[in-house]
């Protein structure tokens, strides 16, 4: 009798249909090439993983990762993916966008997604300013930064993303460097096989609109936290760490606590996988329904 044999996952595997139209050296493609990674090392099949995101460069990335994919309104990629695994938990949720799209117009989902610890993976490619529209400032850029939007020099102090994740719920945070492609695919890993909100902020430069946080700003300031034996079950410590920002800057797993995900809360879900529940209407009144979406 024939048996069955696993087949090997490549990076290649989940490349896109369509090549990326970022610019050459953007940071963004160190996470897509480190997403490739993980996926493979894990085993992790394209269809059983949905990659959804808002608007932005970093933004169009579902078009260059093989999986199933959408593009959805900008600052919403959360909200679309909250219900799209409180539909089919089995499915694997990356949530893929930049600073501008979660942490400016998304704000109000990333906390409200952490409080509730939805079952996602959301990497945020983080390269303080607005990439797609030509450079302005964005809620991460630095005090003083000067843009087309600040000629004057940016006098708004930045988020604070990692702090606030923690302090909202997410039960992974951690961040990453698009330049140390080694330790980002750990991150990965790590936050595809938590259950809860993984929320994973990688500084990927943006080699054409800020001349301010470039590869070399980050590599004279970046201190791994696994190199200087962080904790990351310590609440206080992770915050303090966060809150660091000059001559140093940490990356590595901040913070991480197993609380449960709210699919495994929702008694919605007792009965399993909505897709495979009785939805109690009939054929004609779910056809109504769509049309009506459509
Ligand atoms: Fe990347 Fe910046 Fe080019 Fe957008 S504009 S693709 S963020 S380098």
């Amino acid at each position: 009798m024939a048996t069955m044999t696993a087949v090997e996952l490549k990076p290649k595997d989940y490349k896109g249909k369509i090549d990326p139209d970022w610019c050459p050296g953007c940071g963004d493609f160190g996470l897509l090439n480190a997403l490739q990674r993980a996926c493979a090392n894990l085993g992790r099949k394209p269809h059983e993983i949905l990659c959804v995101s808002g608007i932005g460069c970093s933004s169009n990335f579902p078009g260059f990762f093989h999986s199933y994919g959408m593009h959805t309104l900008h600052g919403r990629s959360l909200a679309v993916a909250t219900g799209a695994k409180m539909a089919n938990p089995d499915l694997t949720v990356v949530v893929t966008g930049g600073d501008g799209d979660g942490y400016g117009i998304g704000g109000n989902h990333f906390a409200h997604t952490a409080r509730r610890n939805v079952d996602l993976t959301y990497l945020v490619m983080n390269n303080q300013i607005y990439g797609l529209t030509t450079g302005q400032v964005s809620p991460s850029s630095d005090i003083g930064m000067k843009t087309k939007s600040t000629p004057f020099g940016n006098v708004e102090p930045p988020v604070q993303p990692i702090a606030a994740s923690i302090v909202n719920g997410a039960t992974i945070v951690a961040r990453g460097f698009s330049g140390h492609g080694k330790q980002l695919v750990s991150l990965i890993e790590q936050a595809l096989d938590h259950k809860g909100f993984a929320h994973l902020d990688v500084f990927s430069p943006c080699v054409t609109f800020n001349k301010d946080n470039t590869y070399d700003f980050f590599r004279e300031r970046i201190k791994k936290l696994e190199e200087t034996g962080h904790d990351p079950s310590n609440i206080s410590l992770a915050i303090e760490k966060a809150m660091v920002w000059g001559d140093e800057i940490y990356t590595g797993l901040f913070y991480k606590t197993n609380q449960p995900a709210l699919h495994e809360q929702e008694p919605v879900l007792e009965a399993g996988n909505m897709l495979s529940q009785d939805p109690a209407i009939t054929k004609s009144q779910e056809e109504r329904i769509i049309k009506r979406m459509m």
